[in-house]
C-alpha cells in the first residue's frame, strides 16, 4: 500500500496551567510539554504505524526543529525524499494552554507549512505517481490541495481529503475526492446543513451531490456513517476509556487510507479506522497514541 500524504508539521508547545491566563495575566507554575504533531504528519505516522509505505510531503522551517521531525519521520519507517526546507519561515508551530479543568486555547503559527505551495515540491508529478492513495488535510494552502486532488484524479490515483480545519471546497476539487472524511463540525460546515445529531444521511446525501465520491462522517464515541451512491455503512464506537481524542481524528484518516489504498471503501475497511482510533483516545498526546498495525489486529480480534 503506497501511501502519500502532503500536509503541515507542527511542533506542539503546550503548557498545563491550573487556570488559563486572562489578557495580561502570568500564571506560574505551569508544566511543559514539548511534542510533534501537525494534521500531515499525525496522518503520515499513523499510515506508517498501521502498514502502509508512506512518502511524506511537507515543509520544515529554518529551525532545529527541521532536523529533528527528519529524524522522526525516517524513524518511522517514512519516506523524506520531497520534504521541503523553507529557509524564511519556521517550522509550523502551535502554542497551546490547557487548564486543570480540560479548557485550552491554542494559537498556531503555520509558518513554514504555508509555503508548502505547487511551485515548491520538486517533482511534483512524480510524487503522485508513486502513490496508490494520496491523502490531504486543510493546514497547508487550499491551491496546494486543489492542485495535487486534481492532478492525481487525472492520473487515476485514489485522493482522500480530510478538510481540517474546515473549510469550504470549490465543485471542482469536490469532485476530484474518492474519500470526504469528516466529522460533524466539518460536515455541516461544507453542506451548510445544520447538524442536528441524527440528521448525518441528509450532509452525506448532500456532500455526494457536491461532488464527493464517499462521504465518511466520524461521529465520535458514536463510530462512524459512510455514504456513497451504492450503500451506507454505519458502525458504533468501541466501548473504551477515552481519556484524550487528540489525534483520533488523524488515526482514522491513516488508518482508512492503509485499508482503502488498493480496494474499494467497505465496512471491514471503515472497521478497521474505526478500532485504531479507538485505541488512539485511550492514550495521551498525539502521535504517542497511535497504535502500531499488530495493536489493532489484537484490539479487532
Ligand atoms: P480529533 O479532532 O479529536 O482528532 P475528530 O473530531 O476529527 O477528532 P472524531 O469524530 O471525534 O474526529 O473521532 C474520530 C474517530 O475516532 C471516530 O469516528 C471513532 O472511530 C474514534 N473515536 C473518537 N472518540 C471516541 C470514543 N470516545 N470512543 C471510541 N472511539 C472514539
Amino acid at each position: 500500500m503506497k501511501i502519500v500524504v502532503i500536509g503541515s508539521s507542527n511542533i506542539d508547545m503546550v503548557a498545563q496551567v491550573n487556570h488559563l491566563p486572562a489578557p495580561g495575566e502570568t500564571v506560574g507554575d505551569a508544566n511543559f510539554i514539548q511534542s510533534l504533531g501537525g494534521k500531515g504528519a499525525n496522518q503520515a505516522v499513523a499510515a506508517a504505524r498501521l502498514g502502509g509505505s508512506v512518502t511524506f510531503v511537507t515543509s520544515l522551517g529554518n529551525d532545529m526543529y527541521a532536523d529533528i521531525l527528519k529524524k522522526h519521520f525516517k524513524k518511522e519507517g517514512i519516506t523524506t525524499d520531497y520534504i521541503i526546507d523553507d529557509i524564511n519561515h519556521p517550522t509550523g508551530t502551535a502554542l497551546i494552554f490547557v487548564a486543570n479543568s480540560g479548557e485550552n486555547c491554542i494559537a498556531v503559527a503555520p509558518g513554514a507549512n504555508y509555503s508548502l505551495l505547487p511551485g515548491s515540491i520538486s517533482r511534483f508529478s512524480e510524487v503522485i505517481d508513486v502513490a496508490d492513495i494520496i491523502i490531504m488535510q486543510a493546514e497547508i494552502p487550499y491551491e496546494t490541495n486543489k492542485k495535487i486532488a486534481l492532478l492525481a484524479k487525472q492520473k487515476g490515483k485514489k485522493v482522500l481529503f480530510n478538510p481540517a480545519p474546515a473549510c469550504l471546497l470549490d465543485e471542482e476539487l469536490m469532485k476530484a475526492i474518492d474519500i470526504l472524511v469528516v466529522n460533524e463540525v466539518e460536515a455541516a460546515f461544507i453542506s451548510g446543513i445544520d447538524y442536528t445529531g441524527n440528521n448525518h444521511e441528509k450532509i452525506a446525501q448532500a456532500l455526494i451531490e457536491a461532488g464527493a465520491q464517499n462521504v465518511v462522517i466520524t461521529l465520535g464515541s458514536q463510530g462512524v456513517y459512510m455514504k456513497n451512491n451504492q450503500k451506507t455503512v454505519y458502525l458504533p464506537g468501541y466501548k473504551v476509556n477515552a481519556i484524550d481524542t487528540i489525534a483520533a481524528g488523524d488515526t482514522f484518516c491513516g488508518a482508512l487510507a492503509v485499508s482503502c489504498a488498493q480496494r474499494e471503501i467497505d465496512q471491514e475497511a471503515l472497521g478497521f479506522a474505526n478500532a485504531a482510533a479507538a485505541i488512539a483516545v485511550t492514550r495521551s498526546g498525539a502521535q504517542p497514541s497511535i497504535p502500531t498495525l499488530d495493536e489493532v489486529k489484537c484490539f479487532i480480534l
